[in-house]
C-alpha cells in the first residue's frame, strides 16, 4: 500500500457505496481477524493489509470523512488535513489489541515475552560444502544475568510486590482508536508483567534480569549444502524473559560460486576443451573434480556439446548422502590461426574425408535440441 495511490475504502473493505454503518463495521472486524499475524503468519503482507484495511474503515466508519470521500475522492481528504491516527501505537500487535483486547483470543502475550531469533551469515567454498563441515559462529546475544540469576535482584537483597500495578503486572490505559477511546490492558511498565520488583536492582544488569553477551556456537553444516539455505538451531537465540522460550539461532549459509563448476540440484557441470583432432581420434584427458583431478575418456568421434558423465563425482544429497554425477559438456575447439603446413594438411585431410565420416545419425532437430539445453545450462 503506498500513501500516494490509497485504494479505494469501499473496495479495501469489499463493502457496496450504500453499505450502513454496522455493515462497514462487520466487514472490517472480518478482515482484521483475517490479517492477524497469529493467523496470518506466512502472509509478509498482512500488516500492511490490515493497516489498508484500517485505514479505510477510519473513513468509512466516520459520516463526516466518508461524504467527504463521496464527494472529492482521497484528494479531498487529504486537504482536510486528514491522517490516519495510528502514531500512538508501538507495533500491529498494540493495534490489534487495541481492537480485541489483549485478554482475547486476538491478544497476543499477556506475559513474558519469547526471546528473539538470531540470524547469523557464513561463507564457505563448495568443496567444504560438498563435505560438511563444523564452523563456529560468534555472535551477541541477549542471555540471562549471571550475578542475579535472572531475576533481577542484587543477590542477597529482597524482591517485592511492584507498587505500580499492585503485583497484577498489568494496567489499563485509555487509547485512541479507529472505534474511538477504548481501555486497554498492558503489561506493566514498571515491573513488565512480572507483577514484583527487585527492592535493590542487580549492579550487574541494573535489574533487567538479562544482558549482552558475546556468544559462541559450534554448528554442524551438513555435507550438501546450497548456497542461501538456513540451519536453524533451537534455543539458541536470544534469551526469553523471565523463563520464557528462548529464540532460535539462524545459521544462512553463503556457498561461494567455484568457477570450474556449474551446480544444478546434486549435479555439477563443468565444460572440457577437446580439439577437434582429438575429438575425432578420441583421447583420455583429465577434468577437475571436488576431490581432485580425475580421468575421463572422450571417445572418438565426439562432438560438441557432448556429454560425458562422471558417476559419483557431484554434490552429496542433503537427504540421502548419495552423491550426484559431474557433468562434463565437450567443447570442441577448432584450430585457429594455421600455419601453412597445417593449413595444406587439413585441406588434405578434408579431400580424403567421405560421407561415411560425416553422416551423423543424429536429425537436425535433435542435434539443436542438444547444443540448445547445453547453452541454457
Ligand atoms: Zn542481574
Ligand atoms: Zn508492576
Amino acid at each position: 500500500m503506498s500513501a500516494t495511490t490509497p485504494r479505494d475504502p469501499y473496495e479495501v473493505l469489499g463493502v457496496p457505496r450504500d453499505a450502513a454503518e454496522q455493515d462497514v463495521k462487520k466487514a472490517f472486524r472480518r478482515l482484521a481477524r483475517e490479517l492477524h499475524p497469529d493467523v496470518n503468519a506466512h502472509d509478509p503482507d498482512a500488516e500492511e493489509k490490515f493497516k489498508e484495511a484500517a485505514e479505510a474503515y477510519e473513513i468509512l466508519s466516520d459520516p463526516e470523512r466518508r461524504a467527504t470521500y463521496d464527494r472529492y475522492g482521497h484528494e479531498g481528504l487529504r486537504s482536510g488535513g486528514y491522517a490516519p491516527n495510528f502514531d500512538g501505537f508501538g507495533s500491529i500487535g498494540d493495534l490489534f489489541n487495541a481492537f480485541f483486547g489483549s485478554g482475547g483470543s486476538f491478544g497476543g502475550s499477556s506475559g513474558s515475552a519469547l526471546g528473539g531469533d538470531i540470524a547469523v551469515a557464513v561463507e564457505m567454498t563448495l568443496v567444504e560444502a560438498s563435505k560438511g563441515s563444523e564452523v563456529e559462529v560468534s555472535f551477541e546475544a541477549i542471555d540471562h544475568c549471571e550475578h542475579c540469576h535472572g531475576n533481577g535482584a542484587e543477590p542477597g537483597t529482597p524482591i517485592e510486590r511492584c507498587s505500580r500495578c499492585n503485583g497484577a503486572g498489568q494496567i489499563q490505559s485509555v487509547v485512541r482508536t479507529p472505534f474511538g477511546q477504548m481501555m486497554r490492558t498492558g503489561l506493566c511498565d514498571a515491573c513488565h508483567g512480572d507483577g514484583r520488583l527487585p527492592s535493590v536492582p542487580c549492579e550487574e544488569c541494573g535489574g533487567r534480569g538479562q544482558k549482552t553477551v558475546k556468544r559462541s556456537e559450534q554448528v554442524s553444516v551438513p555435507a550438501g549444502i546450497d548456497d542461501g539455505q538456513r540451519i536453524r538451531v533451537s534455543g539458541r537465540g536470544h534469551a526469553g524473559e523471565r523463563g520464557a522460550a528462548p529464540g532460535d539461532l539462524y545459521l544462512l549459509v553463503r556457498v561461494r560460486p567455484d568457477e570450474r563448476f556449474f551446480r544444478e540440484g546434486d549435479d555439477l557441470i563443468t565444460a572440457l576443451d577437446v580439439s577437434a583432432p582429438l575429438a575425432s581420434l578420441g583421447v583420455t584427458l583429465e577434468v577437475p573434480t571436488l576431490d581432485g583431478p580425475a580421468a575421463v575418456d572422450v571417445p572418438s568421434g565426439t562432438q560438441p556439446g557432448d556429454l560425458l558423465m562422471v558417476r559419483g563425482q557431484g554434490m552429496p544429497s542433503l537427504r540421502s548422502g548419495r552423491r550426484g554425477d559431474l557433468r562434463v559438456v565437450v567443447n570442441v575447439v577448432v584450430p585457429r590461426r594455421l600455419t601453412d603446413e597445417q593449413r595444406e594438411l587439413l585441406g588434405r585431410l578434408n579431400e580424403m574425408l567421405t560421407d561415411d565420416n560425416l553422416r551423423s545419425e543424429e536429425s537436425v532437430f535433435s542435434k539443436l535440441r542438444r547444443m540448445l539445453r547445453h547453452q541454457a545450462a
